[in-house]
């Protein structure tokens, strides 16, 4: 993959004319959206700015090991900002509590890998058909003329084999695979990522997740499979919505299954659905029928009603998706 010289000459220009940078990124952050916002703050760095990284949560506990894992903020220290760079979202609203501090600013850059749909920014390198917002920032960094040290490798590393899910998943492309080597070859720590990402699990995960097979529930000649995880859930098991990651996934490794979805009410009243799919079913649709969004194949959406409710409407949105493709 190559960014297209006109944006990295547009972002240049955006550049030259900064001194201070706020980057931001999405709210629950994966290792995509901290890899990207960390590796992309030192290589600003490099170039001597003043760069300050906004997040509205702080790291997952599967995330506290990043490199400059302690700069993510909430709030910026200070004012003045002369130009906004979010990565790994299309949204302002995706910001959370954040995105005021962006929206005043006098510019804003895009760097992301999602299907546009809000489409915010003044330069925007969007490629939908990277594997990770992390893979787009390693080609601009080396375009750029920037060193790749071990520490930005192994940030960058870390967003593309999160978002591969350990280049299992159909975006794993060969520059997604050949990147990776060079992170590699520049001293991406590879092992920690490994342990800490996918084989740190906590009990309460564990536990989660036994309930949330148990009560699987399946339609459509089983190649539906959803399961609700209510607020006594969580309660039961000790566990925060962070435990719940993955778990999608394994109702989607089923093999009669062709669409999947975890709804989670970790505080109450509020509903989190992560949607997966294989090859053919688009459920980045059916999320974004609820007002979320995501990839074809990886997609979410948030509701403010009751778990039932929720479930309700995305089993219908997930059995159209099915029954349409
Ligand atoms: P998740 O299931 O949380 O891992 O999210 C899967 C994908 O869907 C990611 O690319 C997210 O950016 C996107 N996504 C999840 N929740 C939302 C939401 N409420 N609004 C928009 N996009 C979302
Ligand atoms: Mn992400
Ligand atoms: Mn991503």
């Amino acid at each position: 993959m190559r960014i297209d010289n006109s944006l990295v000459a547009a972002f240049e220009a955006q550049l030259a004319q900064a001194s201070r940078i706020l980057i931001g990124t999405h709210l629950n952050p994966d290792g995509d959206a901290l890899g990207s916002a960390l590796g992309l703050a030192e290589f600003l760095e490099q170039r001597g700015k003043h760069v300050e990284v906004l997040c509205h949560h702080s790291a997952p506990r599967n995330l506290k090991w990043l490199p400059n894992v302690d700069r993510v903020q909430q709030e910026p220290s200070g004012e003045g900002y002369d130009l906004g760079i979010i990565v790994d979202l299309d949204s302002i609203e995706r910001l959370g509590n954040v995105g005021p501090y962006f929206e005043t600013l006098p510019t804003l850059t895009v760097i992301d890998h999602h299907v546009p749909h809000q489409a915010p920014g003044d330069v925007r390198i969007i490629d939908v058909t990277a594997a990770a917002t992390a893979l787009i920032l390693t080609h601009l960094v080396q375009q750029m003329g920037g060193t790749l040290t071990a520490s930005m490798s192994t940030c960058f590393y870390t967003g593309i084999v999160t978002d591969t899910g350990s280049f299992r998943f159909r975006n794993t492309s060969p520059d997604a695979l050949s990147t990776s080597a060079i992170l590699l070859e520049n001293g991406a720590d590879l092992e920690t990522a490994s342990q800490r990402i996918f084989q740190s699990k906590q009990l309460s995960s564990a536990r989660l997740l036994g309930h949330a097979l148990e009560t699987m529930k399946l339609d459509m000649d089983e190649r539906l499979a959803w399961s609700c995880l209510s607020f006594r859930d969580f309660e039961w098991a000790k566990a925060t919505d962070e435990d719940t990651e993955g778990f999608v996934n394994e109702l989607l490794s089923i093999d009669t299954v062709q669409v999947a979805a975890i709804l989670r009410e970790a505080k109450p009243g509020k509903i989190r659905v992560s949607i997966r799919s294989r090859a053919g079913f688009d459920v980045a649709a059916v999320a974004r029928e609820f007002g979320g969004g995501g990839h074809k194949n990886a997609a979410g959406c948030t509701f403010e009603t009751d778990l039932t409710d929720a479930e309700v409407q995305i089993v219908e949105g997930m059995r159209r998706c099915l029954a349409s493709s």
